[in-house]
Order: structure tokens, then sequence, then C-alpha cells
């Protein structure tokens, strides 16, 4: 079985930089980007809009183009993703063994950059009303129909919080922002956003006891004033988290020393952990700064010293890199325009827009999958090559339409979307399945050839 020089285990900012700084080493580190686990490919900032402070963008860029041109540059230097989710290591043993849910890997070298996951509250109805009315990224449920000129409330305190209740009042017509103490713990810079922003109203002191609403339709939250024991009715259609995060540690847990949270424990100074040849970077080992530009500093610091580990114990199999490598060209992506009568046409597999879909839901013989979807949706990226490749394997046997439910907010209300990305599979104008978030590919040819 080969030995691979440095397994990554993680696709955030830090996992791309540290494949990136090995792979111009020569190292041809392997990737596993995760899939379910613990986040998504690309990491937390797929779940972002504006990414206003990583240096080199003074015009900003989104998190999902930044984690896409990350991927890039990784690849372009020979680094190898596999989309999966590891579920298990062995580090008891030289070389260490990675197993993720495809495949078992052997590896002399580790970086752990498995970052961090949202936390949920736990309310008592939460699983009643989730990706319903609770969500936990603003980001990518805000734009949604069901939130559209409805209150909305944001339970946290700190500047995921503060950004949340902010975007979130381009959609809503009013947010309530929860917090449990007596102060934000959002930079300056963002409490003045959020307390001087009229359609934003801010409650200290307040904790939600639960949320409520008829049938699956999320209506209100009951809310607690921790001062005063006031129990009372606040009536929102929408309630997201952004209350901290765990770090995604529990596969290395008695493997490695984690402290008393979960984070990894690294060397003073350092990204070493307490084994040797195992490195880690990013939120996973730091509760401290958690952001873009550290996860990648420590990225590029824990390839540095696995490269200086693999060559100080011989351990080094370089691979040269490929001519492609050094002659590289801007990939260019062209958007399909929507679907129109002139240039719609019912054979084709795949269409965009409403129009192409109204036509297919009535005209079509084929099963019909529809996909919505958001521009600033993260997820929505990650599941773009899997469906793509899924419908390139059923072209001409399914039809397949993409909606952009900002572009198409009233189809999207039709379908009652209450999140990107969304598919939906009709047979005969019957609605006979629906999947939300990123599934694997498998899963949606299930679908198909159960409907065909
Ligand atoms: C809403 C929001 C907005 C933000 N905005 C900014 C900003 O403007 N600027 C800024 O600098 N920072 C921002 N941050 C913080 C920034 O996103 C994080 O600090 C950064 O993403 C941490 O990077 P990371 O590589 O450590 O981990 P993450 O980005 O958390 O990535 C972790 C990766 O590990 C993978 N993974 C987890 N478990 C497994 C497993 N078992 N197997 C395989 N893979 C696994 C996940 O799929 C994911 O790819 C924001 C965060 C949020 C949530």
């Amino acid at each position: 079985m080969t030995v691979e020089n440095l397994v990554i285990i993680g696709s955030g900012p830090a996992g791309y930089t540290a494949a990136i700084y090995a792979a111009r080493a020569n190292l041809k580190p392997l990737m596993f980007e995760g899939f379910q686990a613990g986040g998504i490919p690309g990491g937390q900032l797929m779940t972002t809009t504006e990414v206003e402070n990583f240096p080199g963008f003074p015009e900003g860029i989104t998190g999902p183009k930044l984690m896409e041109r990350m991927k890039e540059q990784a690849e372009r230097w020979g680094t190898q993703c596999y989309t999966e989710d590891v579920i298990s290591v062995d580090l008891s043993q030289r070389p260490f063994t990675i197993r993720s849910t495809d495949r078992e890997v052997k590896a002399n070298s580790i970086i752990i950059a498995t970052g961090a996951t949202a936390k949920r509250l736990g309310l008592p109805s939460e699983s009643q009303f989730w990706s319903n009315g609770i969500s936990a990224c603003a980001i990518c449920d805000g734009a949604t129909p069901i939130f559209r000129e409805e209150n909305l409330a944001v339970i946290g305190g700190g500047d995921s919080a503060a950004e949340e209740a902010v975007y979130l009042t381009k959609y809503g017509s009013h947010v309530h922002l929860l917090i449990r103490g007596e102060a934000m713990r959002a930079s300056k810079a963002m409490q003045d956003r959020v307390l001087n922003n009229p359609k934003v109203t801010v409650h200290f002191h307040t904790q939600a006891l639960d949320v409520f609403g008829t049938g699956s339709k999320m209506e209100g939250l009951r809310i607690k004033n921790s001062q005063t024991g006031e129990i009372r009715e606040l009536a929102v259609r929408g309630l997201f988290y952004a209350i901290g995060h765990t770090p995604n540690t529990s596969l290395f847990q008695g493997q490695l020393e984690l402290d008393e949270v979960g984070y990894v424990k690294v060397k003073p100074g350092t990204v070493a952990t307490s084994v040797e040849g195992v490195f880690a970077a990013g939120d996973v080992q730091d509760h401290e700064y958690r952001q873009a530009i550290t996860a990648a500093g420590t990225g590029c610091m824990a390839a540095l010293l696995a490269e200086r580990w693999l060559s100080e114990h011989n351990l080094i199999q370089e691979y040269r890199q490929s001519a492609t490598s050094e002659h590289y060209e801007t990939k260019t992506v062209s958007e399909t325009p929507a679907d129109t009568e002139e240039t719609f046409d019912i054979n084709k597999t795949r269409h965009v827009g409403g129009y192409a879909l109204r036509k297919l839901f009535h005209d079509g013989d084929r099963l019909l999958m529809v996909k919505y979807v958001s521009p600033t949706c993260g997820p929505c990226k990650t599941l773009k090559p899997i469906l793509d490749k899924v419908v390139d394997e059923y072209d001409g046997k399914i039809y397949f339409v993409e909606i952009d439910i900002e572009a198409d907010p009233e189809i999207a209300k039709m379908g009652q979307v209450t999140g990107t990305p969304t598919v939906q599979f009709f047979k005969d104008r019957e609605l006979v399945k629906e999947m939300r978030g990123v599934k694997q590919k498998s899963d949606f040819r299930q679908v198909i050839e159960s409907y065909q």
C-alpha cells in the first residue's frame, strides 16, 4: 500500500493553505475535504457573503469565491482532493492510518484542519422547525421566501450574530437580536452597525425557551427576561442561531491531547500536537482569533513543519510538478442565461429559470428535477459538481431546471422552498421527493432510478 507524505483533513482556509504550501514543496498532499461531518467542503466561509478583511481583495470577495480560488490553487500544484468525511484515524502506529467513508490511506504525517461547527440550542421543539423556520446560517437561508417581509430573530451576542442580524434586514421586515447577558461581545464596529439600524431591536437579558407554531410553520418564540423573570411570546417567522462553535475533534479523542473544551492542544508558538508528525491548523486549535487569515497562517506553519519533520526523518517522497501546473490559465465560468420563449427547447436536458420550469412541468414527459439555489449560498456551490455529474449520467432521460430563488422568488414560494440548496423531483406533475442540503451522488441516483 502506498504511504502518503502528508494527509490534510479539512478544506477551510487552514487546510487549503497547508495544501498549497505542501504541494509547492513537491509533497503531493492528499486532502480529505469533508462532506457532511463538521461542516462542508470549503469550511465556514462557504456560509458567508462578503469577506472584507482577507488581504489582497480591496474590493472584497465572497466567502465561496475565496474558497473556490484557494481550492483551485491547491489543485494547480498537485493536491489530490477527495470530497469525503474521515471517519477514523489511528495515530498509535506509524505510518498513520486514515479511514474515510470511501477509502483507507496510510500517511507519514497529518495536518488536522477540521475547524469548528455551529452550535445549536437544543430547544424542545427545535427538530420540528429545523430548516423550516430555524436555521444556523442566515447567509444561506435568509433569502428564502418564508422569511421575506417577516419578523425574524437572531440569537447570539458576537460578531456572527451582529452580522446576521444586519444581513437579515435585507429580507425580513424587522429583526430581533436576543442576547443572554447585558452586553454584546461583537466588535465595537459591528455593535454600532446593529444598534444604529432601525430595523434591528436588541433584547438584552433575554433567553429563548422554545419555538412554537402550527404544524410545521413556525410562528414565534417563547422568551424569558432573566432580570425580571417575565415570560412572553415574540411573534417571529424565523430564528437564526449564531451562538458559537464546537471544535471538530471527536475523531481525535484519546489519540492526541485536547483541551477541556475539545480544541487540539499545540505546543506554544507552533502548530505541533502531542503526537510527532501530526500538526493542527486553524479554528480546530484556536479559540481566540478564529479568522480566515489566522487559519491560513497556521495552515502555512503546519505545512512547513510537516515538510521539515518528514525531511528530518528521511520520509519524503518527492513528486515533480507537471507542466500544466507551471503554465496556469485562470478558469472563466460563464453563467447560463434563463430560458425564454425563443431559446426554450423541450428536447434538452438542462434548463434555467421559471419559464422553463412551467413549460416542463406541464408539457414534459420525463422525471423533472428542480434545483433551487441562491447566489450567496456556499453549499449550493458544493452541490453543483455533484449534481452536474448525475445530470450528465441521465442526459436525455430526465429534465433538470435550476431556479435562482432571488431571480424567481414566486417560483420558490410556490415550491414552498425554505432553504437552499433544495432539490425537488416531480413525476406527472406531482412532487415525489424533496432533498435539502448537500447529498451524495448515490442519493440522487437512487431517487432518479426509482421514479424513471
Ligand atoms: C458566518 C461567518 C462569517 C465569517 N466571516 C469572516 C470574515 O469575514 N473574515 C474572517 O477572517 N473570518 C470570518 N469567519 C471565520 C472563518 O470562517 C474561520 O475562522 C475559518 O473558516 C476557519 O478556517 P478553518 O480552516 O480552521 O476551518 P473551517 O473553515 O471550519 O473548515 C473546516 C473544514 O474541515 C472539514 N471537516 C470537518 N470534519 C471533517 C471530517 N471528519 N473529515 C473531513 N473533513 C472534515 C469541513 O468540511 C471543513 O471543510 C466567519 C465565520 C462565519 C461562520
